[in-house]
């Protein structure tokens, strides 16, 4: 089979209603996009299976929402005002502005080598594009302003007054709303050390990207939790091995991707924060190549103890046996929403050359539509007035959907492609016997079935 494109995937996204371009009237704008019926349905299903899983089943998890715009001394106090940037270059000729990394890497690549350039500092970038003169890839001149840094974070202007005490930031990660919020939560409810606090969001990053399509975005969707404990009860390792079983077993069981698509890779001391004492990325194998996923990290007090530096307010907790007061490390698994949302379609997309369809092999409790409900035909009032009936019944307790266009194998394909499980067709023997045809996605095949039977095999 075919090597699977991120072409392939785009066009099925649009195709089928998942994924559009965000301002598409208008021309669009880069890097931003917007879901559509069945991209909402499936984006809703991932996150319910992520709150489910990580908070609601567990009890030491609770859940937090917090505010998207965000008091401007949180993200001085995480440090991203002053280092949350990207190193970017301009092309003096044709005004080109490009990330520095991916310059060199892209450069690399063209030569088949590779260079790796996370972690480098602005002036080992600048020596590298020096050296070896790379050139412009829109002009091809080789003319560059040296690295300079922009920051990523979106400024937020609240009220009509333009003052400095206005300033706000749309959140650059949604992780910083735990730590803000750690002693509301503990003072507010039952949470004993060792607890996590978890949250799904959309976060914000002013990045000049490369794309691939939905995996990097200006606008994205998280699932962070921070995981607080005392290492001298607590040691951190089994915890931290834990965790990356518990993700494992997330994305292969609940999401059922396939285990031989991903792999855990440790960041090097260069990409590692300061503060971390390890940081792994759970990494799929993409259209475009291994990349994150999820990553985890074990912070340390980092994150508490600047925002009690920063606040002045007393973060600490207090062990309510020992009476002994701490503050709390913390360990972090944070997931993108919408990435996982790619990894799903591209692991469930499956050409099947006997039959030459496309298929999405979603996992049943992420498939938008659980059953599709068809009349054999749409002219003739009884079939229709049994099908409607039969679809009626099972609506009201899973997503189901009806489909009366065209000829039959037109509807297949559509479901086939967005992945409905299961196909049921009204037919004149349907008038006579109660029975109904079920059609099985993945193998095509169809068997006979009691309308009885029909909710048993959707639930
Ligand atoms: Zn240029």
């Amino acid at each position: 089979m075919n090597q699977l494109t991120l072409d392939t995937i785009v066009a099925l996204a649009k195709r089928r209603g998942f994924v559009f371009q965000n301002s598409e009237i208008y021309g669009g704008l880069a890097n931003l996009y917007d879901y559509g019926p069945m991209g909402a349905a499936l984006l809703r299903n991932i996150r319910n299976i992520w709150w489910k899983t990580f908070i609601e089943s567990r009890t030491d998890m609770v859940g937090l929402d917090a505010s998207i715009i965000s008091h401007a001394n949180i993200w001085k106090a995480s440090g991203h005002v002053a280092g949350f940037a990207d190193a970017m270059v301009d092309c003096k000729a044709c005004k080109m502005r490009t990330r520095a990394d991916h310059l060199i890497e892209a450069y690399f690549e063209s030569q088949n080598t590779t260079e790796k350039v996370e972690g480098k500092s602005d002036e080992e970038l600048n020596a590298i594009i020096q050296k070896e003169k790379i050139p412009c890839p829109s002009c091809g001149k080789f003319d560059w302003t040296s690295v300079r840094k922009f920051n990523l974070l979106f400024p937020v202007q609240l009220g009509i007054l333009e003052e400095s005490q206005s300033l706000a930031y749309l959140r650059g990660e949604t992780a910083q709303g735990m730590f803000v919020n750690f002693k509301n939560v503990v003072d507010s409810s039952r949470v004993k050390l060792p607890f996590g606090i978890g949250q799904l969001g959309k976060s914000f990053r002013n990045e000049i990207t490369k794309g691939n399509f939905v995996f990097r975005t200006l606008e994205f969707e998280q699932g962070e939790i921070e995981y607080f404990f005392d290492p001298q009860v607590t040691p951190w390792e089994p915890l931290y091995e834990q965790w990356k079983k518990d993700m494992w077993a997330f994305v292969t069981e609940q999401l059922g991707v396939q285990p031989k698509n991903l792999r855990w890779r440790t960041h090097t001391d260069e990409e590692r924060s300061f503060y971390s004492k390890r940081t792994e990325d759970l990494e799929y194998n993409y259209p475009f190549g291994y990349k994150e996923l999820w990553g985890l990290a074990y912070r340390t007090d980092y994150d508490l103890s600047q925002h009690i530096k920063f606040s002045g307010v007393d973060l600490s907790y207090v062990n309510p046996q020992t009476g002994t007061r701490i503050v709390p490390h913390v360990i972090e698994p944070a997931v993108g929403i919408t990435r996982l949302f790619l990894m799903i379609l591209c692991d469930a997309y499956w050409f099947d050359e006997a039959k030459q369809r496309v298929v999405l092999k979603l996992h049943p409790s992420l498939a938008p539509y659980k059953a599709a409900v068809f009349p054999l035909v749409s002219n003739k009032p009884e079939l229709v007035e049994k099908a409607r009936a039969v679809y009626d019944m099972l609506r009201l307790d899973r997503a189901v959907a009806w489909d009366d266009r065209g000829n039959i194998g037109k509807r297949y394909m559509a479901q086939d492609e967005i992945g409905t499980p299961y196909c049921i067709t009204v037919d004149y023997q349907t008038l006579e016997d109660n029975t109904v045809t079920v059609r099985n996605r993945d193998t095509a095949e169809q068997t006979r079935v009691a309308v009885d039977e029909l909710k048993g095999i959707v639930q």
